[in-house]
């Protein structure tokens, strides 16, 4: 009964399911706290308390039929003039409502502007590694994902390889700051350079090429790290966040996407967006978080809680052998497998109750993505058990 399209889908879910069953097996033979799960990249730090008051404020000030109502499907007015305003004060831009699209979290929001843009056969090109769900909405509307290797001496892009893949079918160019996996984060002079590239290929194939910047990490870096705001350096750009992270309101399914006046046909692709985001199914997005979202557009999740992690973790892990750069931002490490096979490395961790997801997931093998938003407490559990990872291949 299901569709050509969707069987590779449902073949390659059995792998994430897979690990799912596989953390619930080992908690009941040793018991949660004695189980190690790195695996997903749900927040742990609660969502501020200003999200829980604007919940009740919402409910208690703002009338039913509002606040559950339909709306535009672009989202309420105020809460996207909210956004562009606040916008404009951290990074200098200049936004208005006609330029925020209210999207059903990131993965909506790429989906909504992929569709938007997408003929057939179009190319979109992602830096690997890369979170692997961008094949699936690129091939949602028959684009074909155009992938550049990853330079896994920093993970930073390789321009070069960037380069020679620009063609006249390259539609769109996908790109993650902070990362998920590898936690780099894209400086100034990066993205001077991606722009630079960008501007010669549209000169000299005569197409428009959009720069697509997927940010929910956006509001996750450390040691004062810039993450640049990406609509500064190149016009055609549409910025793609999420609350999922910054706010910790993954479940809840809220985002937006930044489709700036510069934009080639700017206003076109907008109102063809708000189009792909009903017919896609969303309608709008939620409308009750929009409204707290309004409330809380200054609000800031713990990322000192995060900083913590990452620190225990990258400097117990280099303790003992392991090789890793340093995440500057989002919660992620990325870790280099002993032997080449990283599965058979996951497979040592899983006896050691420790559950990491293999780099084939982001189209890097060889390595492995330990998410680190968990409990201090767990990692320093988990540490005796790295340790004993680490031993078995000799690295300590
Ligand atoms: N993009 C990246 C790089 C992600 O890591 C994720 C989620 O983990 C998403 C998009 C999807 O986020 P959302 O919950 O906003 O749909």
């Amino acid at each position: 009964m299901i569709s050509e399209k969707m069987k590779p889908l449902v073949q390659n879910n059995s792998a994430i399911r897979e690990m799912f069953e596989e953390g619930k097996r080992l908690a009941a033979i040793y018991g949660r706290e004695n189980v190690y799960d790195f695996s997903l990249g749900n927040p742990n730090v609660p969502a501020p308390a200003e999200v829980d008051q604007a919940i009740r404020a919402v409910l208690d000030e703002e009338e039913s039929t509002f606040v559950h109502g339909y709306m535009s499907n672009s989202g309420y007015e105020d809460v996207r003039e909210t956004i562009a305003q606040s916008l404009n004060r951290r990074f200098g831009t200049a936004f208005h409502q006609g330029n925020i699209l209210m999207t059903v979290g990131a993965a909506s929001g790429m989906n909504v502007i992929l569709k938007t843009i997408l003929n057939p056969g179009d190319q979109v090109i992602a830096f690997a590694p890369y979170f692997l769900e961008y094949g699936n909405y690129v091939r949602n509307y028959d684009g074909e994902l155009v992938i550049v290797p990853p330079d896994t001496t920093d993970f930073q892009p390789d321009m070069e390889a960037f380069e020679a893949r620009i063609n006249e079918k390259t539609k769109a160019v996908i790109i993650n700051t902070p990362n998920n996996p590898t936690g780099v984060v894209y400086s100034h002079e990066t993205l001077c350079e991606i722009a630079g590239i960008l501007e010669k290929k549209q000169k000299e194939l005569g197409t428009a090429i959009v720069l697509l910047s997927d940010e929910p990490y956006r509001e996750l870096a450390y040691d004062g790290v810039e993450v640049p705001y990406v609509t500064k350096y190149y016009a055609n750009t549409v910025v793609c966040y999420s609350y999922s992270k910054s706010l910790s309101l993954p479940g809840e399914r809220i985002g937006y996407l930044v489709i700036p006046d510069e934009l080639k046909d700017s206003q076109t692709v907008f109102a063809a967006a708000t189009i792909a985001n009903r017919v896609l199914g969303c309608v709008n997005a939620p409308s009750l978080m929009q409204r707290v979202v309004k409330r809380c557009v200054d609000a800031k999740t713990d990322v000192a809680a995060y900083d913590r992690n990452r620190n225990l973790l990258y400097s117990s892990l280099k303790e003992y052998g392991f090789s890793c750069i340093r995440p500057q931002g989002a919660f992620y490490l990325f870790v280099k497998s002993p032997v080449e096979d990283e599965k058979a490395f996951c497979g040592v961790c899983k006896q050691h109750n420790i559950l990491v997801v293999p780099g084939t997931s982001f189209a890097c093998p060889g390595y492995v993505r330990i998410s680190y938003c968990v409990s201090y407490e767990q990692i320093e559990r988990s540490l005796p058990a790295f340790k004993a990872v680490a031993a078995y291949y000799g690295l300590c």
